[in-house]
Parts: C-alpha cells; sequence; structure tokens
C-alpha cells in the first residue's frame, strides 16, 4: 500500500519532528502494510498555526467558490473511488463489496451533500430588525475512528469546509492510510493550503494536544464515550465548542404485528456489516415472547450463513474485547445459538457471527458496547415492557421499530430515547440529522444540522 512519510501541513507533505512511527496491519492476515509518522504536539501546534493562518482568508471566501471546492473534492473521491475501496479493505479488513458499496461511496454522497448546502445555504438572514449573520465558529480540530474511517472524516471536514471553517485531522492511528488519500484528494480539489491539515499519530499523544491546543475553537470527535469524556473535559475547561458522536447500544423492536422473518433477517444483517463496528448497529433485539423462540430461531439460521463473508474485526485488542464479551455473555447466563468465543481462523482477527439467546436487560452483555459482531435477544411481556427496555441503558442512538402498521411503529419511535429510528427497515438518509440521545453524544452530524454544528451567529441590529 501506498504510505506517505510526512504530514500533510499548509498544502504540502512536510516531515513530522520526531521520528515515531505507526506500523498499519491488515488485518486479514495481520501483515504490516504500510508505515506513517507518528505526530506530536509540536506536529500538532504546526498543524493548528497553519490553519489559523488559512482561517480569515477561506472564512472570507464566497460560499459559491467554497462549494466549487466541495465538488471538486467529491469528483476526485468518484474518481479515486477504487483505490479508496481497496485502501479501507487493506487496513480495515472489511470485504471488498462492502467497502466500494459503502465505506467509498456514502462519503461521495456526503461531500456532493455539502457541496450543494454550501451553495444553497444562507448564511445570512433578517429576524425582526435585525441582520443575523452565520459566521464559521473557527479553526476545527477533528478527531475520528477507524470503523467507518473515510465517512468519518467526511462528515466533519466536508461541512466544516462549508462552512468556512478550516480543520485539523487527527485520524485513528489503525487507518491511517484511507486518511492520507483523503488529504490527497483535498489537495488535488484545490483547496487552499492551510485550509486542510492532516496529522496522523496516536490518541493520547496527537489527539490530546488537539483537543487541547489553544488555536482550536471547536473539537469534533467521534469514538468512545471514555474518551468523548476526556474531550468533552478539556474543551469545556478552554470554553471551546465541542461535538461529540459516542456509543450506541441500539435496540431493534420487534412488535407483534410485524413481518417477523424480514425484520429478524435485516436486524441480523445490521450487526453483522462491517462485522458488528457501527456505532448505531441495532445490537439489541427485542421480541414479544410469543414469537421469542421462532425469532431465535431465524436469527441463528440468518447468523451462520454469514459464516466466512464476514471480515476480522480491525486489531488483536478489539478481537479480545469482544471474544471476552461473549464469554462474559454466557457466563452471565446467556444461551449461545450461534457463532461463540473461539476465534475461527488460526490468521487474522476474527470473531464468527455470533447471536445470544435469553439475554435480560441488567446483563452487561445488553448494558455496554461490544463492537463486534454480537447480537443479543431480549424477550419482551408487553409494549411498556419493551419501551422500558429500549430506553433502558446510558445510551441512545439509533434504533429500528417493526410492526405491522407503520403508525403503530411511529407511535413507538416518539417514545424513545434515541436519535434516529428506522420505521419498518427504512433507508439510510444522508441528509437526515445524526446523533446521539443520553451517553450517545453531543450535536448532530450531516446535512444542514450539521452544518450548522460548524456556524455561529453575530447579530447586527438596525
Ligand atoms: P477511541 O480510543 O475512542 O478512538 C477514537 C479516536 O480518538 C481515535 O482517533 C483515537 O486515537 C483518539 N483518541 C484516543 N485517546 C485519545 C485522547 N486521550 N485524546 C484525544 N484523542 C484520543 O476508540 P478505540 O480505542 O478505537 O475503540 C474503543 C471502543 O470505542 C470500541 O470498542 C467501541 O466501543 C468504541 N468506538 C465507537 C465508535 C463510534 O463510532 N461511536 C468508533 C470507534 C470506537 P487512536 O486511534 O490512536 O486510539
Ligand atoms: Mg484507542
Amino acid at each position: 500500500m501506498k504510505a506517505h512519510d510526512g504530514l500533510y501541513i499548509d498544502g504540502a507533505w512536510r516531515p513530522a519532528t520526531g521520528r515515531d512511527v505507526i506500523e498499519v496491519v491488515n488485518p486479514a492476515d495481520e501483515q504490516v502494510i504500510g508505515r506513517v509518522p507518528a505526530g506530536d504536539a509540536l506536529d500538532v501546534d504546526t498543524a493548528a498555526r497553519a490553519a489559523r493562518a488559512a482561517l480569515a482568508a477561506w472564512a472570507a471566501t464566497p460560499p459559491a467558490e467554497r462549494a466549487a471546492r466541495l465538488t471538486a473534492l467529491r469528483d476526485v473521491l468518484v474518481a479515486r473511488k477504487d483505490e479508496i475501496a481497496e485502501t479501507v479493505t487493506a487496513e480495515l479488513g472489511s470485504p471488498p463489496q462492502f467497502s466500494q458499496a459503502v465505506h467509498a461511496s456514502v462519503p461521495i454522497a456526503v461531500a456532493g451533500s455539502y457541496a450543494e448546502l454550501a451553495a444553497t445555504h444562507s448564511f445570512e438572514e433578517k429576524v425582526g430588525n435585525s441582520t443575523v449573520l452565520h459566521e464559521p465558529v473557527g479553526v476545527v480540530g477533528a478527531i475520528t475512528p477507524w470503523n467507518y474511517p473515510l465517512h468519518q472524516i467526511v462528515a466533519k471536514v466536508a461541512p466544516a469546509l462549508a462552512a468556512g471553517c478550516t480543520v485539523v485531522l487527527k485520524p485513528a492511528e489503525d487507518t491511517p492510510l484511507t486518511a492520507q488519500l483523503f488529504a490527497e484528494a483535498v489537495h488535488e480539489a484545490g483547496v487552499p493550503a492551510g485550509v486542510f491539515n492532516l496529522v496522523t499519530g496516536l490518541g493520547p499523544v496527537a489527539g490530546q494536544a488537539l483537543a487541547e491546543h489553544p488555536d482550536v475553537d471547536l473539537v469534533s470527535f467521534t469514538g468512545s464515550t471514555a474518551v468523548g469524556r476526556r474531550i468533552g473535559a478539556v474543551a469545556g475547561a478552554a470554553v471551546k465548542k465541542v461535538a461529540l458522536e459516542l456509543g450506541g447500544k441500539s435496540a431493534n423492536v420487534i412488535l407483534p404485528g410485524a413481518d417477523l422473518a424480514k425484520a429478524v433477517g435485516v436486524g441480523v444483517a445490521n450487526v453483522m456489516s462491517n462485522s458488528g463496528q457501527t456505532c448505531s448497529a441495532w445490537t439489541r433485539m427485542l421480541v414479544h415472547r410469543d414469537q421469542y423462540d421462532e425469532a431465535v430461531e431465524l436469527a441463528a439460521a440468518a447468523a451462520a450463513k454469514y459464516g466466512d463473508r464476514i471480515g476480522p474485526v480491525v486489531n488483536a485488542k478489539q478481537q479480545a474485547r469482544v471474544l471476552g464479551y461473549i464469554e462474559k455473555g454466557v457466563a452471565e447466563g446467556a444461551r449461545l445459538v450461534a457463532g461463540g468465543p473461539e476465534s475461527p481462523r488460526e490468521q487474522g482477527y476474527f470473531v464468527s457471527p455470533t447471536v445470544l439467546a435469553d439475554v435480560t436487560p441488567e446483563m452487561t452483555i445488553a448494558q455496554e458496547e461490544i463492537f463486534g459482531p454480537v447480537l443479543s435477544l431480549l424477550r419482551y411481556e408487553d409494549e411498556e415492557d419493551a419501551l422500558r427496555i429500549a430506553n433502558g441503558t446510558v445510551y441512545g442512538l439509533a434504533g429500528a421499530v417493526w410492526a405491522g402498521e407503520e403508525s403503530e411503529a411511529v407511535a413507538f419511535a416518539r417514545r424513545m430515547d434515541t436519535g434516529q429510528v428506522d420505521i419498518n427497515g427504512g433507508r439510510f438518509n444522508p441528509l437526515a440529522p445524526f446523533g446521539g440521545y443520553k451517553q450517545s453524544g453531543v450535536g448532530r452530524e450531516l446535512g444542514s444540522h450539521g452544518l450548522a454544528e460548524y456556524l455561529q451567529t453575530k447579530s447586527l441590529q438596525f
């Protein structure tokens, strides 16, 4: 795999100050596929200064010109789609077809949506005797995870650029090659020097330095709740704006009138895709007691069918973590009906598609985010019970409701404490706001709500 030995700062690839490197590993065969610099606090400082220096000119660039750069960026992502998909497959382990259909495609849609929003958003409005200006928040420090490596970068950088902000990105150490490709694309798209900067590096070093940097006005983070909490504290102490997209433990609620086979089939696919490494995955399936045994059989069969088609999880630590959760589930009384805590292959960080039945709401596996291909099936007595279980975690990122009548599903969804709900298998919408209730986060991404995160208002009275 192609890897740059520098950091992309102020429009060029420059050597890092230190000599530390990150070895990038293919999780499917455990081979080192590239090395990138591990930037330190000095590198972050250089990048943040470049972003600060570029801010005034970029913020003053007419929105139509910012839209043109985003359109060009989208076009580069289209032209380099195969290369992007291959890179995600190599460093994340995602099966090639999923890399094409999701990892390389969704960012194209999102970049395109922000090219359009930059051109159409009115950055000025009238409120009574005031003119309200929507101005960029400033320099953005973006910290992203590895599970949707390009999507999570584009979901921050595209709205930031559309708003007129400049950016320093610290991507996940497991997937820096995709981030380097993105930096190349930004460069090719003709985005001015300093507007976007990339510092590859480790979370507690480069990530921490970025969150703390005085030149950063907004920290936008996606990742674990544990790290999100620390970033929120750092940002709070410095009175910086902060956006946190954190974990989830979403419920897939199957009401008695629903098409059970479809709801279970789609539900299993939702959890197994990307090897379960999706923050919004519906990892708890809630089924009425009269249909429970049938649902367990359907889910076990659907998971078994996945078998070899599933990719590995991202690294050895995640594999150990996920297998540990499966063991813990069994130890706490859950019944294994598919998969299990043994690694299915000698090489690579694989986890079998796993289904656990007889899971009760207080079990660890029903409360904590596992981030692997593991589905828990819970039994409910009636709708009130289902609602209590669905809302009974610290998280509130996503969810699904299936019912015979759409209106019945909607009525249930209105009572869920969560940021988005798919009704009877609704499709992903890249323009709908995405983000969490409760400990799943602060702020929203995507569409016009995502753009608003990168803007602040100034009111002029007449
Ligand atoms: P993580 O540590 O929260 O990583 C997310 C990002 O934050 C990475 O770029 C990481 O850098 C960086 N980071 C880590 N420590 C930091 C610090 N002290 N200051 C600033 N930045 C820091 O997540 P993870 O370790 O990759 O995964 C652990 C668990 O988090 C998963 O099992 C899953 O439950 C959850 N997770 C959730 C999402 C989501 O989309 N909500 C995504 C990924 C993971 P490094 O890459 O160097 O660690
Ligand atoms: Mg980490």
